[in-house]
């Protein structure tokens, strides 16, 4: 997710494995649709098989323009939080 947290620090990433994100289920993600949908924002048609954004706390799906925001909303917040709590700590001190 974010190469460049781990770049010139191998034996940090062996060690931790993925020391990126954390996911759970309730986060958002992005997606491909596996059939035909809507955008929950704008309402637009979004046929089989395109990249969205899908909420599944709100089983909500929004098109790539409409969900951008939020999910970098969602990222930047998930990436602090990791950071605050040691588990994704992009100083790797080795
Ligand atoms: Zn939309």
């Amino acid at each position: 997710m974010f190469p460049e947290l781990i770049e010139g620090c191998p034996n940090k990433f062996q060690r931790h494995g993925s020391i990126t994100m954390n996911y759970y289920s309730n986060d958002p993600r992005e997606i491909k649709t596996k059939f035909p949908s809507c955008c929950a924002t704008c309402g637009c048609k979004l046929p089989k098989g395109v990249n969205v954004y899908y909420w599944p706390s709100s089983r909500k799906i929004y098109c790539l323009e409409c969900g951008d925001e939020d999910y970098r909303q969602f990222l930047s917040s998930a990436a602090d939080e990791e950071v605050i709590n040691g588990t994704g700590n992009p100083y790797c001190g080795c």
